[in-house]
Protein backbone atom coordinates (compact mmCIF):
# COMPACT_ATOMS: atom_id res chain seq x y z
CA UNK A 1 0.00 0.00 0.00
CA UNK A 2 1.27 3.37 -0.69
CA UNK A 3 0.12 6.82 2.20
CA UNK A 4 0.47 9.95 1.43
CA UNK A 5 0.71 12.25 4.60
CA UNK A 6 0.07 15.90 5.55
CA UNK A 7 1.38 17.67 8.51
CA UNK A 8 0.29 21.14 9.03
CA UNK A 9 0.33 21.10 13.41
CA UNK A 10 2.33 24.37 13.16
CA UNK A 11 4.73 26.02 11.35
CA UNK A 12 5.80 23.92 9.09
CA UNK A 13 3.31 21.65 6.06
CA UNK A 14 4.96 18.76 5.15
CA UNK A 15 3.88 16.16 2.55
CA UNK A 16 5.21 12.67 3.07
CA UNK A 17 5.03 8.95 0.73
CA UNK A 18 5.40 6.09 2.17
CA UNK A 19 4.59 2.50 2.29
CA UNK A 20 5.03 -0.54 4.97
CA UNK A 21 8.97 -0.63 4.09
CA UNK A 22 10.10 2.69 3.27
CA UNK A 23 9.43 6.86 2.85
CA UNK A 24 9.29 7.38 -1.22
CA UNK A 25 9.00 11.00 -1.10
CA UNK A 26 9.33 13.48 2.36
CA UNK A 27 9.23 17.44 1.42
CA UNK A 28 8.16 20.18 3.55
CA UNK A 29 8.05 23.90 3.98
CA UNK A 30 8.19 25.76 7.33
CA UNK A 31 7.10 29.31 8.27
CA UNK A 32 9.82 31.72 9.67
CA UNK A 33 10.13 35.16 10.82
CA UNK A 34 12.93 37.49 11.57
CA UNK A 35 11.47 39.40 14.56
CA UNK A 36 10.88 36.01 16.36
CA UNK A 37 7.35 34.07 16.91
CA UNK A 38 4.75 33.20 14.83
CA UNK A 39 0.63 34.29 14.65
CA UNK A 40 -1.40 31.73 13.92
CA UNK A 41 -3.39 33.02 11.42
CA UNK A 42 -0.85 34.70 9.24
CA UNK A 43 1.57 31.20 9.80
CA UNK A 44 -1.93 29.64 8.23
CA UNK A 45 -2.31 31.85 4.89
CA UNK A 46 1.52 31.60 4.82
CA UNK A 47 0.93 27.25 4.45
CA UNK A 48 -2.36 27.89 2.02
CA UNK A 49 -0.21 29.93 -0.17
CA UNK A 50 3.16 26.84 -0.04
CA UNK A 51 0.25 23.88 -1.24
CA UNK A 52 0.28 24.75 -5.24
CA UNK A 53 4.38 24.56 -5.23
CA UNK A 54 4.73 21.81 -2.57
CA UNK A 55 2.20 19.65 -4.89
CA UNK A 56 4.21 20.69 -8.36
CA UNK A 57 7.28 19.39 -6.48
CA UNK A 58 5.97 16.23 -5.47
CA UNK A 59 4.28 15.44 -8.74
CA UNK A 60 8.07 15.50 -10.24
CA UNK A 61 8.94 12.42 -8.79
CA UNK A 62 6.84 9.31 -10.58
CA UNK A 63 6.57 6.89 -7.70
CA UNK A 64 4.09 9.52 -5.79
CA UNK A 65 1.85 10.39 -8.06
CA UNK A 66 -0.83 11.66 -6.21
CA UNK A 67 -3.28 9.02 -8.77
CA UNK A 68 -1.38 6.13 -7.02
CA UNK A 69 -1.98 6.93 -2.91
CA UNK A 70 -4.06 3.94 -2.07
CA UNK A 71 -4.74 6.27 1.34
CA UNK A 72 -4.46 9.91 2.80
CA UNK A 73 -3.49 10.55 6.49
CA UNK A 74 -3.26 14.04 8.20
CA UNK A 75 -3.02 15.43 11.32
CA UNK A 76 -5.64 15.66 13.22
CA UNK A 77 -3.75 16.73 15.99
CA UNK A 78 -2.59 18.22 18.54
CA UNK A 79 -1.22 21.71 17.37
CA UNK A 80 -2.06 25.15 16.41
CA UNK A 81 -6.37 25.20 15.11
CA UNK A 82 -5.10 27.43 12.54
CA UNK A 83 -2.77 25.11 10.61
CA UNK A 84 -4.40 21.32 11.38
CA UNK A 85 -7.45 23.07 9.60
CA UNK A 86 -5.48 23.39 6.59
CA UNK A 87 -4.05 19.71 6.52
CA UNK A 88 -8.01 18.58 7.69
CA UNK A 89 -9.44 20.13 4.92
CA UNK A 90 -6.99 18.66 1.98
CA UNK A 91 -7.04 15.45 3.24
CA UNK A 92 -10.89 15.75 3.06
CA UNK A 93 -10.93 17.01 -0.54
CA UNK A 94 -8.12 15.05 -2.15
CA UNK A 95 -9.75 11.57 0.09
CA UNK A 96 -13.40 13.03 -2.05
CA UNK A 97 -11.59 13.44 -5.58
CA UNK A 98 -9.53 10.43 -5.82
CA UNK A 99 -11.95 8.40 -4.06
CA UNK A 100 -9.63 6.59 -1.62
CA UNK A 101 -10.12 6.01 2.46
CA UNK A 102 -8.50 9.29 4.74
CA UNK A 103 -7.51 8.79 8.10
CA UNK A 104 -6.14 11.33 11.11
CA UNK A 105 -3.32 10.60 13.21
CA UNK A 106 -2.21 11.56 16.00
CA UNK A 107 1.08 13.35 15.51
CA UNK A 108 3.40 12.96 18.96
CA UNK A 109 2.65 9.07 18.54
CA UNK A 110 3.88 9.32 14.89
CA UNK A 111 7.06 10.88 15.66
CA UNK A 112 7.60 7.72 17.68
CA UNK A 113 6.54 4.86 14.50
CA UNK A 114 8.29 6.86 12.75
CA UNK A 115 11.41 6.29 14.44
CA UNK A 116 10.91 2.47 14.43
CA UNK A 117 10.88 2.60 10.77
CA UNK A 118 13.73 4.48 9.82
CA UNK A 119 16.06 3.05 12.81
CA UNK A 120 16.45 -0.54 14.67
CA UNK A 121 14.80 0.70 17.69
CA UNK A 122 12.17 -2.19 18.49
CA UNK A 123 10.42 -0.52 21.81
CA UNK A 124 11.87 2.17 22.33
CA UNK A 125 11.52 5.47 25.09
CA UNK A 126 10.54 8.59 23.08
CA UNK A 127 11.93 11.86 24.09
CA UNK A 128 10.29 14.09 21.82
CA UNK A 129 11.09 17.45 21.92
CA UNK A 130 9.77 19.80 19.31
CA UNK A 131 8.13 23.14 19.41
CA UNK A 132 5.11 23.04 21.26
CA UNK A 133 5.80 19.61 22.63
CA UNK A 134 7.73 17.78 25.29
CA UNK A 135 6.90 14.48 26.34
CA UNK A 136 8.80 11.29 26.86
CA UNK A 137 6.28 8.55 25.51
CA UNK A 138 6.27 4.94 25.10
CA UNK A 139 4.15 2.24 24.44
CA UNK A 140 3.37 0.39 27.86
CA UNK A 141 1.03 -1.81 28.95
CA UNK A 142 -1.37 -1.96 25.81
CA UNK A 143 -0.96 1.49 25.10
CA UNK A 144 1.07 4.57 24.21
CA UNK A 145 1.34 6.43 27.63
CA UNK A 146 3.07 9.64 28.67
CA UNK A 147 5.71 9.17 31.50
CA UNK A 148 7.04 12.91 31.45
CA UNK A 149 6.30 15.95 29.99
CA UNK A 150 6.35 19.69 30.20
CA UNK A 151 4.48 21.79 32.57
CA UNK A 152 4.62 25.00 30.36
CA UNK A 153 5.74 25.41 26.87
CA UNK A 154 7.50 23.31 24.84
CA UNK A 155 11.39 23.02 25.19
CA UNK A 156 11.49 24.21 21.37
CA UNK A 157 9.15 27.16 22.18
CA UNK A 158 11.31 27.92 25.18
CA UNK A 159 14.32 28.12 22.48
CA UNK A 160 12.78 30.02 20.38
CA UNK A 161 11.50 32.56 22.62
CA UNK A 162 14.70 32.80 24.53
CA UNK A 163 16.08 33.33 20.79
CA UNK A 164 14.06 36.34 20.17
CA UNK A 165 14.92 38.08 23.51
CA UNK A 166 18.67 38.19 22.00
CA UNK A 167 16.69 39.33 18.67
CA UNK A 168 17.76 36.39 16.38
CA UNK A 169 14.61 35.66 15.06
CA UNK A 170 12.30 32.11 13.82
CA UNK A 171 13.28 29.25 14.70
CA UNK A 172 15.76 30.29 17.70
CA UNK A 173 17.13 26.41 18.64
CA UNK A 174 19.23 25.99 15.69
CA UNK A 175 20.47 30.29 16.04
CA UNK A 176 21.25 29.17 20.40
CA UNK A 177 23.20 26.04 19.40
CA UNK A 178 25.34 28.31 16.91
CA UNK A 179 25.94 30.76 19.90
CA UNK A 180 26.54 28.12 22.30
CA UNK A 181 29.66 26.98 21.01
CA UNK A 182 32.79 27.19 23.26
CA UNK A 183 30.76 28.93 26.25
CA UNK A 184 30.71 29.42 29.75
CA UNK A 185 28.43 27.58 32.29
CA UNK A 186 26.76 29.66 34.38
CA UNK A 187 24.12 28.64 36.99
CA UNK A 188 20.71 29.06 36.46
CA UNK A 189 17.68 27.35 37.69
CA UNK A 190 17.19 23.21 36.72
CA UNK A 191 13.77 22.64 37.25
CA UNK A 192 12.85 18.64 36.98
CA UNK A 193 9.05 18.44 39.33
CA UNK A 194 8.88 14.44 39.79
CA UNK A 195 8.97 13.69 36.01
CA UNK A 196 7.89 16.84 34.30
CA UNK A 197 9.89 19.92 33.48
CA UNK A 198 9.00 23.51 33.23
CA UNK A 199 10.77 26.72 31.23
CA UNK A 200 9.27 29.39 31.89
CA UNK A 201 11.24 30.29 35.53
CA UNK A 202 14.44 29.67 33.14
CA UNK A 203 13.32 31.89 30.40
CA UNK A 204 12.66 34.58 33.17
CA UNK A 205 15.77 33.82 35.06
CA UNK A 206 17.90 34.16 31.31
CA UNK A 207 16.23 36.75 30.16
CA UNK A 208 17.17 39.11 33.65
CA UNK A 209 20.94 38.11 32.84
CA UNK A 210 20.96 39.50 29.27
CA UNK A 211 22.51 42.71 30.18
CA UNK A 212 24.77 41.11 32.85
CA UNK A 213 26.41 37.98 30.96
CA UNK A 214 27.43 36.91 27.46
CA UNK A 215 25.13 35.69 25.08
CA UNK A 216 27.64 33.29 24.40
CA UNK A 217 27.61 31.88 27.90
CA UNK A 218 23.76 32.05 28.66
CA UNK A 219 22.75 30.43 25.61
CA UNK A 220 25.31 27.18 26.11
CA UNK A 221 24.13 27.13 30.16
CA UNK A 222 21.03 27.25 28.15
CA UNK A 223 21.64 24.07 26.67
CA UNK A 224 23.40 22.23 29.33
CA UNK A 225 21.08 22.95 31.96
CA UNK A 226 17.24 22.47 29.83
CA UNK A 227 18.64 19.03 27.81
CA UNK A 228 20.16 17.35 31.36
CA UNK A 229 16.79 17.92 32.60
CA UNK A 230 15.10 16.37 29.88
CA UNK A 231 17.66 13.57 29.47
CA UNK A 232 17.16 12.66 33.75
CA UNK A 233 13.47 12.30 33.22
CA UNK A 234 13.88 10.24 30.34
CA UNK A 235 16.24 8.12 31.86
CA UNK A 236 13.92 7.35 34.69
CA UNK A 237 11.56 6.23 32.24
CA UNK A 238 13.62 3.91 31.02
CA UNK A 239 14.86 2.90 33.76
CA UNK A 240 10.89 2.62 35.48
CA UNK A 241 9.71 0.76 32.23
CA UNK A 242 12.75 -1.57 31.71
CA UNK A 243 13.33 -0.05 28.17
CA UNK A 244 16.51 -0.47 26.86
CA UNK A 245 16.40 2.15 23.82
CA UNK A 246 16.26 5.50 23.46
CA UNK A 247 14.61 7.25 20.72
CA UNK A 248 14.63 11.35 19.98
CA UNK A 249 12.25 12.86 17.85
CA UNK A 250 11.41 16.83 17.40
CA UNK A 251 13.27 19.58 16.06
CA UNK A 252 15.50 20.40 18.95
CA UNK A 253 16.89 16.74 18.85
CA UNK A 254 18.05 17.91 15.71
CA UNK A 255 20.37 19.60 17.84
CA UNK A 256 24.04 17.84 18.03
CA UNK A 257 24.78 18.54 22.11
CA UNK A 258 21.37 17.32 22.98
CA UNK A 259 22.47 14.63 20.56
CA UNK A 260 26.05 14.13 22.61
CA UNK A 261 24.48 14.52 26.18
CA UNK A 262 21.78 11.04 25.18
CA UNK A 263 24.05 9.10 23.57
CA UNK A 264 26.21 9.81 27.02
CA UNK A 265 23.51 8.90 28.91
CA UNK A 266 22.38 5.50 27.12
CA UNK A 267 26.30 4.54 27.06
CA UNK A 268 26.23 4.72 31.34
CA UNK A 269 23.02 2.28 31.42
CA UNK A 270 24.14 0.55 28.31
CA UNK A 271 21.16 1.14 26.42
CA UNK A 272 21.32 2.29 22.83
CA UNK A 273 20.56 5.47 21.48
CA UNK A 274 18.14 6.18 18.25
CA UNK A 275 18.02 9.59 15.99
CA UNK A 276 16.68 9.53 12.61
CA UNK A 277 17.99 11.74 10.39
CA UNK A 278 17.18 15.82 10.37
CA UNK A 279 14.13 15.60 8.29
CA UNK A 280 12.31 12.88 9.65
CA UNK A 281 12.96 14.90 13.39
CA UNK A 282 11.59 17.62 12.27
CA UNK A 283 7.62 17.57 11.87
CA UNK A 284 7.53 15.80 8.65
CA UNK A 285 4.35 14.55 5.97
CA UNK A 286 6.37 10.66 6.10
CA UNK A 287 5.99 10.35 9.72
CA UNK A 288 1.62 11.07 9.86
CA UNK A 289 1.63 8.59 6.49
CA UNK A 290 3.44 5.68 8.01
CA UNK A 291 1.39 5.76 11.33
CA UNK A 292 -1.82 6.11 9.25
CA UNK A 293 -1.29 3.15 7.17
CA UNK A 294 0.41 1.46 10.05
CA UNK A 295 -3.17 2.31 11.97
CA UNK A 296 -5.56 1.48 8.72
CA UNK A 297 -3.66 -1.85 8.40
CA UNK A 298 -4.74 -2.58 11.89
CA UNK A 299 -8.04 -1.45 11.10
CA UNK A 300 -8.75 1.99 11.76
CA UNK A 301 -10.90 3.70 9.59
CA UNK A 302 -12.88 7.05 9.60
CA UNK A 303 -15.94 8.53 8.39
CA UNK A 304 -15.96 12.27 6.77
CA UNK A 305 -17.76 13.46 9.63
CA UNK A 306 -14.99 12.04 12.62
CA UNK A 307 -12.40 13.89 10.67
CA UNK A 308 -12.83 17.35 13.15
CA UNK A 309 -9.47 18.51 14.14
CA UNK A 310 -8.49 17.91 17.67
CA UNK A 311 -5.96 20.81 18.91
CA UNK A 312 -6.01 19.47 22.21
CA UNK A 313 -5.60 15.34 21.71
CA UNK A 314 -3.39 13.68 24.19
CA UNK A 315 -0.78 11.07 23.48
CA UNK A 316 -2.57 9.12 25.77
CA UNK A 317 -6.03 8.95 24.58
P1 LIG B 1 9.23 20.73 15.29
O1 LIG B 1 8.07 21.43 15.97
O2 LIG B 1 9.41 19.33 15.74
O3 LIG B 1 9.27 20.87 13.80
O4 LIG B 1 10.54 21.49 15.81
C1 LIG B 1 10.68 22.88 15.72
C2 LIG B 1 11.49 23.36 16.90
O5 LIG B 1 12.80 22.76 16.87
C3 LIG B 1 11.70 24.85 16.92
O6 LIG B 1 11.34 25.33 18.20
C4 LIG B 1 13.19 25.02 16.66
O7 LIG B 1 13.75 26.15 17.29
C5 LIG B 1 13.76 23.73 17.21
N1 LIG B 1 15.05 23.36 16.62
C6 LIG B 1 15.31 23.08 15.32
N2 LIG B 1 16.62 22.81 15.15
C7 LIG B 1 17.20 22.92 16.37
C8 LIG B 1 18.54 22.79 16.87
N3 LIG B 1 19.55 22.49 16.07
N4 LIG B 1 18.75 22.98 18.19
C9 LIG B 1 17.73 23.28 19.02
N5 LIG B 1 16.46 23.44 18.61
C10 LIG B 1 16.20 23.27 17.31
MG1 LIG C 1 6.32 17.58 16.10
Amino acid sequence: MKCLGIESTAHTLGLGVVTEKKVLENIKVSYTTKEGGMIPSKTADFLVAQLPDLFSKLKKSPDCRLQTADLIAFSQGPGMGHSLRIGAFLARALSLKLNIPLIGVNHCVAHLEIGKLVTSAKDPVLLYTSGANTQVIAFEGGKYRIFGETLDMGVGNFLDAFARALNLGFPGGPKIEKLAIGGKYIKLPYVVKGMDVSFGGILTNLKQKIKTHSNNALAFSCQETVFAMLLEVAERAMAHTGKQELLLGGGVACNKRFQEMAKIMCKERKAKLFAPENSLLVDNGAMIAYHGLMEYKKGKRMKLKDTFIRPDWRTDQ
